[in-house]
């Protein structure tokens, strides 16, 4: 029988468990999977014999280069390649590749962002090989090339990369989740993983078309534009039917992806025309990340092939919902039990009560960290903003668990749980179907679905490792003061039982099931004290609150130092966005759509000239009203390009850092806003034959 393609395909280009067996001597392989599984330390023995491995796969498979791929600062990937050529070379090339090339690398890290943690001069950086994440075979124009997964610090040892805190959150999380089980009775485990499921959104838009504008090319997102006569009001994009275009995209998409052993799982149409969504099946948290990443750079290259721009900004376009990450998470033990598995009867699975108190706990205690963990700032645009969630966090648990909750905080114990129907649709041939025990709801940045988390505020283009260090590091430490109470207690059970109690009791406040676009929950959020920070900026704080420092170095996630140089980072980051937009603004402005304007207001002017010549009493109110108002926008769209051009300059002539940040936010997007006002009135105004850049209906529809 012929193979399916995903059989054919899928993980053929990853160095992954079954080529470890195939290639490894028994005892390196067994080695090696005892370091991945169990964190136990990896040789120098060990690794020069993978490394030697890997290699002749590689070779095998037509590599030629190998690198060390990690995620600086930036939110991009980074490599530097490196042949397999070997110093020894003369007539003959020969290929080398050793086991300290395997761990360790030291590229010259003085060009990414460090936030003060060192200075340009101190240019030594490491990467260091993360073995429980695959490497794998990236093939393209250049040839292909081994990519090893590592992490990147400092000469100093502080992590100067998204992963390393990833990594050190998934042991935190994992010690203090085992202790808890421990205490259950459960002597099995001995390691919990975090698993993680991101959802990713994205436009596909016509390639040509995106290189006519300067906004999408410089930023990301259309700077200017007006809303077509047809927008997403009719739902009728949302799973409707993928095109012919977009289908040959997503084939490719999936092979590419399923090569390098990505489970790329689901694929639809989003709600707003030109949005999509592609969702693997969940893996570890490490692996997870990586996968996201290369998703991300995988949807942008195969758009290319196509003639497509794939577009992961939070906002490309204003007036129809913009694109986000929803980040399901779970707590799974190494014999394959989901700790979030509320089970057939959950009001009396106190393992299950307490693991979702201590979830419960760590989100209403860190709320504001949570909400900058999902920050950039494209999400700005829509926390907040009736497409998403609000910029508060709040959990939704369902009428299941809530019942429960409910039960607990009236008596101290639950006594039983709502069960799922089963539900008539009223038509004969279609088999009754059984009902979950909660509804879904769409409008909670964190809703309980069933055996997981589903935290919806993460911004498209960003990297899912921040959100994730951020949970695994406040639930650890919930679980650990948990644990330590319960180590010391005489009587478990009834410590589980009031620990539970106590938990739901103090954080019972940032349960909410109902609308979370509604105005009434803002004045309600705000009543209960539940904090709503409104923009990145604001949030950046949250990471150098004390009491953040004190949890991340409880949990050995992040130094002191290394959360200060995060928060400086951050803050750049935002202003050299914000920079970037405004110039790319001024830029537009000068250079098209006012010359644009007075192309085309002179040609109304010469049209009234000759209709007049040739028909004084020709009626000419229609270009007469035209020329007025297109002139007097003309002048508003000047005065406003003024302006912004001093608010951009007096905003880089501040000094770096949280002051530069907020005066990007407060002055100079202002007078973005106010420059793009009459320009897309313009836009309805002027022909359509003398606007020099496609427009939101061409963009959006016709693709
Ligand atoms: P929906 O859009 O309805 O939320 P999707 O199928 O698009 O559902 O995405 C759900 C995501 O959650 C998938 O990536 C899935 O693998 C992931 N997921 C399912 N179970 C778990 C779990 N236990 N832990 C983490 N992620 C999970
Ligand atoms: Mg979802």
């Amino acid at each position: 029988m012929q193979k399916n393609v995903i059989e054919t395909v899928f993980g053929t280009k990853v160095f992954n468990d079954d080529v470890m067996q195939q290639y490894l001597p028994k005892k390196t392989y067994a080695a090696l999977r005892s370091t991945i599984e169990n964190g136990e330390e990896l040789t120098p023995d060990v690794a020069n014999v993978v490394a030697h491995a890997m290699k002749e796969w590689a070779l095998e498979n037509g590599a030629t280069h190998y690198t060390h791929w990690f995620q600086p600062m930036t939110g991009f990937t980074a490599e530097k390649h490196d042949s397999f050529l070997s110093a020894e070379s003369d007539a003959h090339a020969v290929l080398e590749f050793s086991g300290k090339e395997l761990i360790k690398g030291e590229p010259d890290a003085s060009s990414f962002p460090s936030g003060g943690l060192r200075a340009t001069f101190e240019a030594r950086g490491y990467t260091a090989w993360d073995c429980t994440s695959p490497a794998f075979l990236r093939e393209d124009a250049i040839g292909i090339v081994l990519c090893i997964p590592t992490a990147f610090c400092s000469y100093t040892g502080e992590a100067l990369d998204k992963k390393t805190p990833l990594l050190r959150s998934m042991e935190a999380i994992s010690k203090q989740a085992v202790r808890i089980l421990k205490l259950f009775g459960d002597e099995e485990v001995t390691n919990v993983n975090c698993s993680v499921g991101p959802e990713q959104e994205y436009f596909l838009i016509d390639r040509d078309q995106f290189l006519q504008r300067e906004d999408l090319i410089f930023t990301g997102r259309t700077l200017f534009g007006c809303m077509p006569p047809k927008g997403q009001e009719l739902d009728d994009h949302y799973f409707g039917t993928i095109r012919e275009r977009q289908a040959s995209y997503m084939k490719e998409l999936n092979e590419e992806l399923w090569k390098l052993g990505i489970l790329s799982k689901t694929q639809h149409n989003e709600v707003a025309p030109a949005q999509h969504e592609m969702a693997p099946i969940y893996s570890t948290a490490n692996i997870a990340a990586d996968h996201n990443q290369l998703v991300m750079e995988t949807m942008k290259k195969i758009a290319r092939r196509h003639n497509l721009e794939c577009l992961l900004h939070e906002k490309p376009f204003a007036g129809v919902n913009g694109s986000g990450k929803h980040d399901n998470w779970s707590l799974v033990t190494n014999t394959g039990k989901n700790l979030l598995s509320p089970g057939k009867a959950p009001y009396e699975n106190k393992q299950f009560l307490l693991f979702l108190s201590a979830v419960i706990a760590a989100v209403d205690d860190n709320a504001a960290l949570l909400r900058m963990s999902a920050s950039n700032p494209g999400n700005d645009h829509r926390l907040g903003a009736d497409e998403a969630p609000p910029a508060i966090i709040s959990i939704f648990l369902g009428e299941q668990l809530e019942d429960i909750v409910d039960q607990i905080l009236a008596t101290g114990t639950a006594t039983h749980s709502n069960r799922g129907e089963k539900m008539d649709i009223g038509v004969h041939t279609i088999p009754p179907i059984k009902k979950d025990a909660t509804d879904r709801n769409r409008t909670s940045p964190f809703a309980f679905t069933g055996n997981k988390f589903e935290f919806r505020m993460v911004a498209s283009s960003l990297s899912i490792s921040g959100a994730n260090t951020v949970l695994n590091a406040t639930v650890a430490d919930v679980l650990q003061k948990m644990a330590d109470k319960l180590e010391n207690s005489d009587d478990f059970d009834k410590a589980v039982d009031e620990l539970i109690y106590e938990t739901l009791k103090t954080h019972q406040k940032v349960i909410f099931n109902g609308d979370g676009y509604s105005d009434d929950w803002i004045s309600e959020a705000e009543k209960r004290g539940l904090p709503n920070v409104k923009t990145m900026v604001d949030a950046i704080a949250s990471l150098t609150e004390e009491k953040t420092i004190e949890m991340f170095e409880r949990q050995h996630v992040y130094t002191r130092t290394e959360l200060e140089s995060r928060a400086e980072i951050n803050y750049e980051a935002y202003s050299k966005a914000i920079n970037i937009e405004a110039k790319t603004m001024i830029h537009m402005a000068s250079k098209q759509y006012i010359p644009t304007v007075i192309h085309y207001v002179t040609s109304l002017a010469d049209s009234i000239n000759s209709i007049t010549a040739a028909c004084a009493e020709a009626d000419l109110s229609v270009q007469k009203n035209l020329l007025t108002k297109c002139s007097s926008l003309l002048a508003d769209a000047q005065n406003a390009l003024n302006d912004l051009k001093a608010a951009d300059v007096e905003a880089n002539h501040m000094g770096e850092g949280k002051a530069q940040a907020e005066f990007f936010r407060d002055v100079v997007c202002k007078a973005m806003t106010a420059l793009r006002a009459p320009i897309d009135e313009l836009e309805m105004i002027v022909d359509k034959e003398y606007w020099p850049v496609p427009s939101y209906g061409d963009m959006l529809f016709e693709v």
